[in-house]
């Protein structure tokens, strides 16, 4: 957790602040607490702004207690998800973008250097940050509030070693900045009728005002210009600044990273019947208008979950409110729900007994593991889900259910290395709610009811009766499958 000073305290030592604002899972302008903030303090104090990504930062430092020694292969690969990494690109292109309008830029600290591969690694990413914040002396570091781990790892070890340093934190990914009730109930249903219970924000009367948010039109409080970047880091680290890595082809999926594309969803989605049904097709394997299709945007912060309640609540007065609009608000919940069992359990999380008391009684079978990633199962439903995975970085909700089942019960696997393998491709890959979903299929999370077995036949009966989306993602290939 982070070990916050107070604002009101004076920092004695400098007058003349250099702010540096260390985004994670806050990738937009707009409702960003975090940037909001910073620049604050730098115009305030005659300052600069240093706003810096820093890619795999967590990976460059060694984070104690994660993994237990014999579980630590479990967590490893070697790079993300094509479809995962294009996303991740475009949204710092397009947050890059955002900041130059505002007269600064992303810097950008990367351990990789994939356009010189002959060269030598260049140092870690926590080493080159820590070089940054002792070259320009900054003074204050911005963050947003995470469930990351591993990042309030990075988080704690900075303070630790800069105490000098002012930290602010804020909310800027949840719908509530603290936990909203007194303990984080056991199961969601305790947790949503808690919330629902005490918390008025089912109401459809009113603009919802959570965190301080009250715009609809979040542009509307972005501020016209922004303290600029040091200049003597300008003109001798011009290498820092990011550029969007060269693709061979350009994308074809709809899932375009950045706050402009959200922001654009956004719009087409609410004005569209699709929230009036989704109650009604949000198990669908394959269609985008089945279920929203934010997760990915919410995941990396380039969608601010407040701005998007806001706007389901104002389809809710405009449009109409019933079973579908409340289901949406019903899912939001649930991620909520996973992000305060993240703080609370902490590395917990990736533990394979979990929060139980006993692990289960699977384990690693490398063919097994192989043969389910790559789609190559004799489960033809599995296999075209694990296929349009391996493809387009999504899979739906039902699908990562179906899968899960498989890699636990059908192939008796370990279910951390389905968890790794979804954080490697999903584009909308986010710790709480990944390793909380796998906790929870595989018994050993917040579920009441135990392990979640699902029979492949009756779903695949259920959910593509005619066959079109095994065929689509040709999930039937398993001639040559041999269950070993
Ligand atoms: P919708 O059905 O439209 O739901 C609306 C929003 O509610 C989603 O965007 C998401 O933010 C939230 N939501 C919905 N279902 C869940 C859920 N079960 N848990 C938490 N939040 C939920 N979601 C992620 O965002 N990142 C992950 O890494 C992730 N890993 C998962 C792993 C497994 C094994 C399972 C079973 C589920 C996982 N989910 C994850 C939850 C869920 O599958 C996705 O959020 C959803 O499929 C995304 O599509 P959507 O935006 O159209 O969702």
């Amino acid at each position: 957790m982070l070990n916050q000073q107070s604002d009101s305290l004076p920092n004695k030592l400098v007058d003349k602040k250099v702010v540096l604002v260390l985004f994670h899972n806050d990738l937009r302008i707009d409702d960003n607490a975090t940037v909001t903030k910073a620049a604050t303090l730098a115009e305030n104090n005659n300052g600069s702004l240093l706003l810096v990504y820093a890619d795999s930062l967590a990976d460059s430092i060694e984070v104690s207690n994660v993994t237990q020694a014999s579980d630590s292969q479990a967590y490893q690969f070697d790079e993300l998800g094509a479809a995962r990494a294009q996303f991740l690109a475009e949204s710092l292109a397009d947050l890059d973008e955002s900041l130059q309008r505002l007269g600064n830029r992303l810097l950008y600290l990367t351990s990789r250097q994939p356009s010189k591969p002959n060269d030598e690694l260049k140092t870690s990413t926590f080493a080159q940050l820590c070089q940054m914040i002792e070259q320009q002396h900054v003074t204050d570091i911005c963050v947003s509030r995470t469930a990351d781990y591993a990042q309030n790892q990075v988080y704690a070890l900075l303070q630790e070693k800069y105490p000098q340093i002012m930290w602010h934190s804020q909310s800027t990914n949840t719908l509530f900045a603290l936990l909203p009730i007194e303990e984080l109930p056991k199961s969601f249903t305790q947790f949503r009728k808690k919330i629902e219970s005490n918390h008025n924000l089912l109401s459809a009367k009113d603009d919802v005002v959570l965190s301080g948010i009250t715009e609809l039109k979040p542009q509307a409080s972005e501020p016209q210009a922004w303290p600029s970047l040091p200049n003597n880091l300008l003109i001798n680290d011009s290498n820092l600044l990011f550029e969007m890595p060269k693709t061979e082809q350009p994308s074809t999926s709809e899932f375009k990273g950045g706050a402009t594309s959200a922001l654009s969803h956004v719009h087409d989605y609410f004005h569209s019947d699709a929230p009036s049904t989704y109650k009604i097709t949000r198990n669908a394997l394959d269609d985008w208008t089945s279920s929203t299709k934010f997760s990915a945007w919410l995941a990396n912060g380039s969608l601010s979950v407040n701005l998007l309640l806001n706007r389901l609540r104002q389809y809710e007065r405009e449009v109409v409110a019933n079973d579908s609009t409340y289901w949406i608000w019903f899912e939001l919940l649930w991620r909520e729900y996973f992000y305060w069992y993240a703080l609370v359990h902490q590395q917990r999380l990736f533990w394979f007994k979990g929060i139980a008391q006993q692990p289960p009684t699977t384990s690693l079978d490398e063919t097994r593991l192989a043969q389910w990633k790559t789609g190559t199962t004799p489960y033809p439903i599995v296999n075209a889900c694990m296929k349009q995975l391996l493809q387009t970085g999504y899979m739906s909700n039902r699908g990562r259910q179906i899968v899960a089942s498989c890699l636990i019960h059908e192939l008796g696997l370990d279910w951390r290395y389905g968890a790794t393998h979804f954080e490697q491709y999903l584009i909308d890959y986010d710790v709480a709610s990944n390793w909380g979903n796998w906790q929870y299929l595989a018994g050993v999370g917040a579920d009441p009811r135990g392990c979640r077995h699902f029979n492949l036949a009756k779903q695949t009966q259920q959910y593509d009766p005619s066959g079109s989306f095994i065929f689509k993602w040709q999930g039937d290939n398993t001639d040559d499958y041999v269950l070993s």
